[in-house]
C-alpha cells in the first residue's frame, strides 16, 4: 500500500490513525456484530456514538451550554439557504460580507429569501484580503451578518472575529473549523461541511445559539428546521451515521493530540513553512496579503504558468497530489488541513525547491 500526500481542498485527507481505527472496527463495531453503517440510528449503539461525538466536539470547541449542536445533511451549500430560512425571524434583510467564491454563492442563495446588503467586499482587489472592520457598513436592523471565515478557494482567512453589535454573527467555517480554538459565544451560528477538516462528506455541522431558533419560515422543510432537529437530537430523519462516526473518531484524535491549542501550533508551523518559502522566491508567488493568509488553503502561482502542467505532473510522481488550483482562479493550491502531517508539508516545500532549481 502506498499513501500519497493529498493536498485536496475537499473531500480531503483524514488522520491515518482514524482510518486504521475505522478499518479495524468496520465489520464488527465493539462486539455489536455489525458495521456502524449497518446499525439502526435509533439503536443504543449508534445513539451512544453520536452522543460521544457531540460531547467531544463540545469539549474541543468549549461550546457554551446555550448552544445547540446539530448533525445535518445538505452540505454548507445547503446552509446557504437554510440559514436565511431559519434566522430571518420576521425580518426581511440580512448583511453579507463578500470575500470571494463561497461568499458569492451564499449571497446569491440568500437573495431568494431576503434582501441582501453587502456590508463589505474585497472584490476591488480580486478577493485577496479580508475587509477591515472599520469598512463594514452594518445595518442594525439586519436579521444577521454572514461571512465566510476561511475562503477555501481564495485562501483568505479571518484571524479576528468581527464585531456586529447586537446582530447575530453567522460564519461558514467549512474549511477551518477545528484548526484553532474558537470563541463560540461571539457567534450566533456557525456551520461547516465536514469533508474539509472534520470527516467524510455527507455531514454538516451547525452550532446555533438557542434563542435564535424556533422561528423558521413556514415553508422550511422540517429536516432543515433547526428547532425540529434540535428537539429530535438531529434524528428527525436518519442522520449520516457513518460520517458522524468517523467525525467522532477525528474528535478523539484531536483530543489525544492535546486539543485545539496544540493543533493550532502545528497548523501555524505547517503554514509558515510554505509561506516562508513562497516569500523568498521569485519563482512562485502568493497573491494573498500577508496578514489575511489562510493556514488551511494556500493558493500560489508559478510566475511562468507555462510550467503549471509540468509542475503538477512531477509533483504527482513525488506522491504529492491534488495541487491544482480551483478552476475559477487557476494556479496551484495546497490545502494543509489538520490531518496533513508536517512530513507532507516538508515534502511539498522540498519538491517546490527542487522544481525551481530545475526550471528557474
Ligand atoms: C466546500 C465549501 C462549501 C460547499 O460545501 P458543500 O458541502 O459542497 O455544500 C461551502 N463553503 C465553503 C467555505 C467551502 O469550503
Amino acid at each position: 500500500m502506498t499513501r500519497v500526500y493529498n493536498f485536496s481542498a475537499g473531500p480531503a485527507v483524514l488522520p491515518e490513525p482514524v482510518l486504521h481505527r475505522a478499518a479495524e472496527e468496520m465489520l464488527d463495531w465493539h462486539g455489536s456484530g455489525m458495521a456502524v453503517m449497518e446499525m439502526s440510528h435509533r439503536g443504543k449503539e449508534f445513539i451512544a456514538i453520536q452522543a460521544q461525538a457531540e460531547a467531544d466536539l463540545r469539549e474541543l470547541l468549549a461550546i457554551p451550554r446555550n448552544y445547540k449542536v446539530l448533525f445535518l445533511q445538505g452540505g454548507a451549500a445547503g446552509q446557504f439557504a437554510v440559514v436565511p430560512m431559519n434566522l430571518l425571524r420576521g425580518k426581511s434583510k440580512a448583511d453579507y460580507v463578500n470575500t470571494g467564491y463561497w461568499s458569492k454563492k451564499a449571497i446569491s442563495e440568500a437573495k431568494r429569501y431576503c434582501k441582501v446588503s453587502i456590508a463589505a467586499s474585497s472584490e476591488d482587489a480580486n478577493f485577496t484580503y479580508a475587509p477591515k472592520q472599520d469598512n463594514w457598513k452594518l445595518d442594525p436592523e439586519a436579521a444577521y451578518v454572514h461571512f465566510i471565515s476561511n475562503e477555501t478557494i481564495g485562501g483568505v482567512e479571518f484571524h479576528w472575529i468581527p464585531d456586529t453589535g447586537g446582530v447575530p454573527l453567522v460564519a461558514d467555517m467549512s474549511s477551518h473549523i477545528l484548526s484553532r480554538p474558537l470563541d463560540v459565544g461571539r457567534y450566533g451560528l456557525i456551520y461547516a461541511g465536514a469533508q474539509k477538516n472534520v470527516g467524510p462528506a455527507g455531514l454538516t455541522i451547525v452550532i446555533v445559539r438557542e434563542d435564535l431558533i424556533g422561528q423558521a419560515l413556514p415553508f422550511t422543510p422540517s429536516v432543515f428546521d433547526y428547532k425540529v432537529q434540535a428537539e429530535a437530537d438531529s434524528m428527525h430523519n436518519t442522520p449520516p451515521t457513518f460520517a458522524v462516526y468517523v467525525a467522532g473518531l477525528v474528535f478523539q484524535w484531536l483530543k489525544q493530540l492535546g486539543g485545539l491549542k496544540q493543533m493550532e501550533q502545528i497548523n501555524i508551523a505547517k503554514a509558515r513553512l510554505v509561506y516562508d518559502y513562497l516569500d523568498q522566491t521569485e519563482f512562485y508567488h502568493s497573491p494573498v496579503v500577508k496578514q489575511d493568509r489562510s493556514r488551511m488553503n494556500i493558493p500560489f502561482r508559478l510566475r511562468n504558468d507555462q510550467l503549471d502542467e509540468e509542475f503538477l505532473k512531477q509533483a504527482k510522481s513525488h506522491g504529492l497530489t491534488q495541487l491544482k488550483g480551483h478552476r475559477s482562479v487557476g494556479g496551484m493550491r495546497a490545502s494543509l488541513y489538520n490531518a496533513m502531517p508536517m512530513e507532507g508539508v516538508k515534502a511539498l516545500v522540498g519538491f517546490m525547491g527542487e522544481f525551481e532549481r530545475k526550471h528557474g
